[in-house]
């Protein structure tokens, strides 16, 4: 048992549809209405055309995982606990990348291009989406 808290997102107006669908189980990323592409993380301007006219929608919460690492070392006494650890770089089917970490699988077992899809874990009034294996 640690004494140390994890660290909880700081929300701002660009995050706050994010951290909020995540609370109704929802993985809301943004798209571009003039390009077409999806983007994340949350912006006020598309990456790819610079166009400010961007609206949310919501994930289909599937995707693959595109690289990852197993953390046996926790970063910080917070996660002392939670080692070996899963970071994970998630490609989501809407085509963008989401680091998160996987939960329900052993880090031994995790491969690259692992069919994935989104869990929320509840922790201090935040829902963190978390990804797990699919299938
Ligand atoms: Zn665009």
């Amino acid at each position: 048992m640690s004494g140390a808290t994890k660290p909880i997102p700081v929300v701002d107006g660009d995050s706050a549809p994010f951290w909020n669908g995540c609370r109704e189980g929802k993985l809301l990323i943004q798209r571009c209405l003039t390009c077409g592409n999806h983007l994340f993380y949350p912006r006020v301007v598309c990456p790819h055309c610079m166009s400010d006219r961007i609206e949310w929608t919501e994930s289909s919460g599937r995707g693959k995982v595109y690289s990852f690492t197993v953390a046996r070392v926790p970063a910080g006494e917070a996660f002392a606990e939670d080692v070996p650890y899963v970071v994970a770089l998630v490609e989501l089917e809407e085509g963008v990348r989401m680091m998160t970490n996987l939960t329900g699988v052993s880090p031994d077992d995790v491969r690259c291009d692992m069919p994935v899809e989104v869990v929320f874990e509840e922790r201090d009034g935040f829902a963190f989406p978390k990804f797990t294996p699919r299938g």
